[in-house]
């Protein structure tokens, strides 16, 4: 085994210890100079409370392409959370314990391999307002799944939604996974064409259609930047370009709404994505000053919500007299409650005054 890992430390992606020292803690599970802040990460990644968003979110660079590659085998490394995973490439990387990654319903819940969409019976308006979504943190990496031209983007074309993001390339282009994940589906179907589905630990799915060339299957995981397939003009395509969707428990969303095409980021790492999002409308550009428009007009609401009021009619109240109390006027109470000004008003009955 320490043959191995010299093998692999050498080609390493991390700068960690010397390959000897570390591959005692292997054996001792001694401590080992990094990994309380691991241990730090890790405890992040498990917290589920994690709503709030960074107003002013910093961009997150790609990690560097893996290729195409295989894992031959997973290390422990003395702390349960994490694993070292060892690539056929020479390459190795920290990867979260399955058992510790944030949800492991994501990859139990809904799995199906031979739908091209898993959630179909799931209705938009069952899911939550607003969802916090970690897309990367220090054991989650992210890379771009393919730099090119944006030929087509997010929204309704000629009559039709469309769903994804369409970048130019050429025939036999790589083309990577965005996030760690389990390959929930590989295979050829109409349209799409040679298709990938990747689930990720966050719990969002990323499409790649249209392919070439598919290098993964069903069940394979897969990290950031590894080479999944090549570009092509597989399925009901005009010529080689990658169609990409992102979608959150079936519902797409704009790529653009996570990541910047023009310079290979990712905009944030943690997305608040609302339920708004999910509209075929719902464009990152356009929607970037309607977000705020929107944010005012929900604290509008809310506040709206905070100031309603009720009256319970007493032996002897009069709208008249409620009016005057509540500094209203008669024909608003009337508006307010559906009723005339000559309504009888019954003992008990609540009355909304504002
Ligand atoms: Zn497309």
């Amino acid at each position: 085994m320490i043959g191995i890992l010299k093998y692999a430390i050498s080609g390493a992606l991390l700068t960690l210890v010397a390959s000897g020292a570390y591959a005692q803690t292997l054996d001792s599970s001694a401590s080992v100079q990094g990994c309380d802040s691991l241990r730090v990460a890790v405890a992040d990644t498990l917290r589920k409370d994690s709503v709030v968003v960074n107003p002013t979110p910093e961009p997150v660079h790609p990690v560097r392409t893996l290729g195409k590659v295989a894992v031959i085998d997973t290390l422990a490394t003395g702390n349960d959370a994490l694993r070292i995973i060892l690539f056929n490439d020479n390459t190795w990387r920290y990867i979260l314990s399955e058992e510790y990654k944030n949800d492991p319903e994501v990859f139990n819940d809904h799995w199906n391999t031979d739908a091209t969409h898993a959630y179909n019976d799931v209705d938009v308006n069952s899911l939550p307002e607003a969802t916090a979504i970690r897309l990367v943190d220090s054991l989650e990496s992210y890379h771009y799944p393919f730099m090119g031209r944006i030929t087509s983007r997010y929204g309704p074309r000629r009559g039709r939604p469309h769903q994804g993001i369409d970048l130019a390339l050429k025939t036999g282009d790589p083309i990577y996974a965005t996030f760690d994940g389990k390959v929930r589906v590989s295979k050829s179907v109409s349209g799409y064409g040679n298709l990938v589905v990747i689930r990720h630990n966050n719990g969002l799915e990323t499409y790649y259609a249209h392919l070439s060339q598919r290098d993964v299957e069903v069940g394979d995981w897969v990290v950031a930047g590894q080479q999944i397939g090549l570009g092509g003009s597989t399925g009901r395509s005009t010529g080689p370009h990658l169609h990409f969707e992102v979608r959150y428990r079936g519902q797409s969303f704009d790529p653009e709404r996570i990541i910047d095409f023009a310079t290979g980021d990712l905009r944030r790492d943690e997305l608040l994505l609302r339920r708004r999002h999910f509209s075929i409308y719902a464009k990152f550009e356009q929607n970037f000053d309607d977000e705020v428009e929107a944010e005012k007009q929900e604290e509008a609401e809310r506040k709206a919500a905070a100031a309603i009021q009720y009256h319970t009619i007493r032996s002897g109240d009069t709208l008249g007299a409620l009016a005057r109390k509540y500094g209203t006027t008669v024909t608003r109470l009337c508006q307010l409650n559906n009723i005339k000004s000559t309504s009888i008003l019954r003992i008990g009955q609540r009355l909304r005054v504002r």
